[in-house]
């Protein structure tokens, strides 16, 4: 921050903003969360705008070199995530752009399955202990390839019709007293404004929420996997038998190197990429400690100092590793990662006790699989979501649906990844179209019909 400021703020006159649509339903953010809420709401038969700052959809999913879609079962290979996150999965497979264990190995303790997750260091999505057999198994998780899948999006958008403003920030809520009206945007044409009768804020970060006056919670306490910024790269033309024999050959050795890396602020630790064809491959998601995610400097600092120590990372393997010699950045994350932002205060907010506990919502739109809880996970091995958490408390005419959704920290951090937030969209869309044909505000919609139309997307939900 600049101290010597001689001026400490300015006004800006008043003006007049082109409104360039009026839609039923205006989402705001492109991500997983927004592509959910924009596709359901269109197929829900809404007339559906959807905003993104980016040249790309899927947010932290695409651009943020995300692409582990993980927890879809449980440890007893029950699948609980199923709806738009299993669509995109199928559509991607057909394309050859997905990979993850087939059904009659979800929940298996085969080591050969086991061990082709455990080789390829990711243990942390797939593999789990099932307290039963005694044994570690596989989970449902999926893998898909971002660059596939940015254009299945697109085509997902654009087959439900709906009408998409790429390169667009949205700036500011058009606030009429408590009641959001629509938003403006600024982009290469200028600032200009969409009104919505239903506004989602898809921004992952809840951007729309502050100057909308919604109550937020902010701060996410340390230690916490949300407590984090990241730069996510990949490296490509590795050899991987290469650098295996290595590591079997002089293990030692290895430890050593990879300890020097670490000391030189280097990252040691990755997963490798299991796409198919893409075996030499290496993934990159290194975690930085981030106090605000939203602070622009904080975000300046951490995106300069990452893309040096990621080169750093590479000039060292390429050096000193067996297997790296002709590799290379394949890509940095055009996105900087976020893990969590601001979130909402809604009118239900999840807190740890909702973690312990096997009974539902009668509000319930989603239910997943907690799996990263040790001891608690077999005890409670589903969570589930109220329609409410995606209601903010004291704002009319706004449903969130991303990582924003209305909880503590202790239940995002394990709930708030890309199949949970295209989630929150298939229902917060469903919902907007279901209030809007039925005149009511979507604080009041009808669960009953929200819950039968989700089930009809393929949506499991418990009960039935
Ligand atoms: C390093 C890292 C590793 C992770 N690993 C995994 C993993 O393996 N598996 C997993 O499932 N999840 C993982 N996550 C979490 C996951 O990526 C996110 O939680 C998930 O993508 C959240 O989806 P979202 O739609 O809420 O937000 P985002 O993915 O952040 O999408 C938000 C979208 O909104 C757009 N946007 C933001 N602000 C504006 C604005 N003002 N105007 C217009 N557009 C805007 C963004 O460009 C973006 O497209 C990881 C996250 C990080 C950072």
């Amino acid at each position: 921050m600049n101290k010597s400021l001689s001026v400490k703020s300015i006004s800006e006159p008043a003006r007049e903003t082109k409104v360039c649509y009026e839609a039923d339903v205006l989402v705001v953010g492109g991500g997983p969360g927004g592509v959910g809420a924009a596709v359901c709401a269109a197929r829900a038969g809404a007339d559906t705008v959807l905003i993104e700052r980016y040249g790309h959809l899927g947010g932290m999913a695409t651009g943020g070199l995300v692409n582990i879609i993980p927890n879809l079962g449980d440890i007893y290979g029950r699948q609980h995530i199923a709806g738009i996150v299993q669509e995109i999965i199928d559509r991607m497979d057909a394309r050859g752009a997905a990979s993850y264990p087939k059904k009659y190995d979800w929940g298996t303790s085969e080591r050969k399955v086991v061990d082709l997750y455990l080789n390829a260091s990711l243990r942390h999505f797939y593999i789990r202990e099932n307290n039963k057999l005694g044994k570690e198994v596989v989970l449902y998780t999926a893998l898909v390839d971002p660059e596939v899948l940015k254009d299945e999006l697109n085509d997902m958008i654009k087959e439900a019709g709906v009408k998409l403003y790429l390169h667009s920030w949205g700036t500011q809520p058009i606030m009429e007293g408590n009641r959001v009206k629509g938003v403006i945007f600024e982009s290469k044409s200028g600032r200009q404004a969409v009104l919505g009768k239903v506004v989602i804020d898809s921004t992952g970060d809840g951007d729309l929420l502050i100057p909308s006056g919604a109550d937020v919670i902010t701060g996410i306490r340390r230690p916490s996997r949300i407590a984090n910024l990241a730069f996510c790269f990949w490296i490509t033309n590795v050899d991987n038998k290469k650098e295996d024999e290595f590591k079997a050959a002089q293990p030692e050795k290895y430890k050593e190197l990879m300890k020097e890396l670490t000391a030189k602020r280097g990252f040691a630790g990755h997963f490798r990429g299991l796409l198919r064809d893409q075996e030499n491959v290496i993934w990159f998601h290194p975690h930085i400690p981030a106090d605000d995610q939203t602070d622009v400097e904080e975000m300046t600092y951490v995106d300069v100092d990452t893309r040096k120590r990621a080169l750093i990372t590479w000039e060292f393997l390429k050096k000193y590793v067996p297997g790296y010699e002709k590799s290379y950045i394949m890509q940095t994350a055009p996105q900087l990662g976020t893990t969590g932002g601001r979130r909402v205060v809604g009118e239900y907010v999840l807190t740890e006790k909702d973690m312990n506990t096997d009974e539902p919502f009668k509000d319930t739109i989603a239910v997943f699989a907690s799996n990263d809880r040790g001891e608690l996970s077999h005890q409670y091995p589903r969570m589930f979501i109220p329609y409410r958490s995606l209601v903010p408390k004291n704002i009319e005419g706004l449903l969130v649906a991303c990582r924003a959704f209305s909880s503590e920290d202790s239940v995002n951090t394990h709930f708030n990844l890309i199949p949970h937030c295209l989630c929150f969209g298939q229902a917060a869309g469903t919902a907007a179209a279901i209030a809007l044909s039925s005149g009511v505000s979507v604080r009041d919609v009808n669960i009953k019909a929200l819950k039968e139309n989700l089930l009809k997307q393929g949506v499991i939900l418990p009960g039935f």
